[in-house]
């Protein structure tokens, strides 16, 4: 008898392998990142369907092969509907699911808090109302995920010097991992001028629970949230261990 597996997974990427099948690249709850053929996936009659559409979450069953996993079975767990019909949330859907391709591994020791962040990430965004919603979404889901995969960012005092920066504005050093004081920074050539309430509003979202709604989900402009989601944008290019393809599409969309 053939081994078999359950696990929960979101589809993030598929590839053609021939005329009729696909390999669907998943992040699962159980075992991280990983790939399982979709056999007559691209024939009309196929009994799998939507549910390998990408950013669907399924509960998947597969059958264990020698070099290639096989999809044998799928429930839709959530389609995240709302967010196929609003260009915005898909784009930014898309590049939070490339963060989740580049940084997710096989047999992550994190995949249940990767999955559930993800999950809880398109839900959210899904059925958010607003622009400012929606990118305050990608915000929490850009901090969060760098602090699961250990790349948390410093933001409550100097790297360098370890006291909390008094100065109105600071600066922040993608290369040292947070913020910088005055006198720290006057060495250091690449940083970042931000003012300290933005820091202040990144140290929220980074400490909240992500379904918590704080004072600044009401505050938040389109304006703040755009430094925002470029400034973490730029930090996590720096730390992936691949490199990124989705990310011109949002400048050219915005
Ligand atoms: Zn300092």
């Amino acid at each position: 008898m053939k081994e078999q597996f359950t696990t929960n997974v979101i589809n993030l990427k598929s590839y053609s392998i021939s005329e009729a099948d696909k390999i669907i690249l998943m992040y699962s709850k159980e075992r991280g990142l990983i790939r399982g053929v979709a056999k007559g996936i691209k024939k009309p009659a196929s009994k799998l369907g939507g549910r390998m559409d990408l950013l669907v979450a399924n509960k998947m069953m597969l059958n264990k092969g020698r070099n290639l996993d096989t999809i044998c079975q799928a429930e839709a767990l959530n389609t995240f509907f709302n967010l196929r019909n609003d260009i915005n949330k898909l784009f930014y859907a898309m590049y939070c699911s490339e963060i989740v391709t580049n940084f997710g591994i096989e047999n992550d020791p994190n995949s249940e808090e990767i999955y559930n962040l993800f999950y809880t990430f398109l839900e959210q965004i899904s059925s958010a109302k607003s622009i400012e919603q929606t990118m305050l979404n990608v915000i929490k889901f850009q901090l969060k995920i760098m602090n699961i995969t250990g790349y948390s960012l410093e933001l409550d005092n100097c790297v360098k010097c370890l006291k909390k920066p008094q100065e109105e504005y600071i600066y922040f050093s993608i290369e040292h991992g947070g913020i910088l004081c005055g006198n720290c920074s006057a060495e250091i050539t690449k940083k970042t001028k931000i003012h300290y309430k933005i820091i202040e509003f990144l140290n929220t979202l980074l400490k909240e629970e992500y379904t918590k709604h704080t004072k600044y989900d009401d505050l938040a402009t389109e304006k703040i949230c755009t430094i925002c989601i470029n400034l973490l944008k730029s930090y996590i290019e720096y730390y992936s261990p691949k490199k990124f393809k989705t990310s011109e599409f949002i400048e050219s969309i915005r």
